[in-house]
């Protein structure tokens, strides 16, 4: 019974790795993507460290599929990356952001900076800062109020046309944030090259505070290194009392993470915003 439950409410994590399952949801996503009805964004809150208020939130994207429900993006995300339709998802999610931004900025919620994740296929595309132009353009949104989420699209390679790219956004008038520093591509020659505003410190470094000593070396260093750098410190993934007072303590700037908030809809984080402003 239980695996039947599963079937019919969600993804299974195998179905992952089963290729029927996936160019199924290869075909479901393709069909979401010529109206885009089923994707919605949620937002988590960003919050000063030492003074709880709102400074940020990260757009994270969900799909409500009309028969399997709430399909995770570590699910799909992954299937639209494997068949050509990241660029197409992107884009929904960018200039979604961007309109919601725009419509916040003119509500009053000032001091509020919107963060987009974006993909390394998204990223390289030919035609990305056009796109990004087009967006802030049309939407009349404030581009310093716009962060941009890289990953794997900084890897090393070609270091010399991604510094060109993150110079064009950033003559847009975007801030560039470092998404789950720490771990997979991310290296420290970024930090000397790459025109970036924001790190994020990974999760995975933030579970074992404050009491493991790695953790807490790594994050401390992370935070200094970030602060000679001029650049702001996010850190993720907190859900306890105790790492957000160890990182506050340790000069983090924004923390973010289930002890603040879940990713919530767009009303809940205006609601939010009006208690932590
Ligand atoms: P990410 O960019 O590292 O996003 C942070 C993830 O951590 C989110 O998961 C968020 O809900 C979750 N999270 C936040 N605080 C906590 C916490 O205190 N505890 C725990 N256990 N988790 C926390 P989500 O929304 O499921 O997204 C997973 C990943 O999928 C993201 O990781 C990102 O890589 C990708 N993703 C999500 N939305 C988008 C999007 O709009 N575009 C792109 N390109 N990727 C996205
Ligand atoms: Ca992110
Ligand atoms: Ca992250
Ligand atoms: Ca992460």
């Amino acid at each position: 019974a239980e695996e039947g439950v599963s079937h019919i409410n969600f993804y299974s994590v195998e179905a992952n790795e089963d290729l029927k399952e996936r160019v199924d949801l290869q075909q479901d996503l393709r069909k979401a993507l010529q109206t885009n009805e089923e994707f919605f964004l949620l937002y988590q809150p960003q919050v000063d460290a030492q003074t709880g208020v709102v400074k940020g939130g990260e757009a994270l994207v969900r799909w409500r599929h009309p028969v399997n429900g709430i399909v995770p993006p570590f699910l799909f995300i992954p299937v639209a990356e494997q068949y050509g339709l990241m660029v197409a998802l992107g884009e929904w999610i960018f200039r979604r952001a961007c309109t919601q931004a725009a419509q916040w900025q003119q509500e009053g919620m000032k001091d509020v900076s919107i963060s987009i994740n974006v993909s390394g296929k998204q990223f390289s595309a030919p035609n990305f800062v056009d796109f990004v132009a087009q967006c802030l353009a049309e939407t009349q949104v404030d581009p310093s109020g716009i962060i941009i989420e890289l990953t794997e699209s900084l890897a090393m390679d070609d270091a010399a046309a991604t510094i060109n790219l993150l110079h064009e956004l950033k003559s847009l008038g975007l801030q560039i944030s470092v998404d789950d520093f720490g771990t997979g591509y991310s290296s420290l020659s970024y930090l000397k090259n790459f025109p970036l505003d924001e790190l994020k410190i990974d999760k995975a470094f933030v579970d074992g505070l404050p009491n493991d000593k790695g953790d807490q070396a790594i994050t401390s260093a992370i935070i200094t290194m970030a602060k000679k750098l001029s650049f702001k410190v996010v850190a993720e993934g907190v859900e306890h009392k105790e790492q957000a007072d160890y990182l506050a303590q340790a000069d983090c700037d924004l923390i973010q993470g289930y002890y603040f908030s879940k990713p919530i809809l767009p009303e809940e984080f205006m609601s939010f915003y009006r208690e932590h402003s």
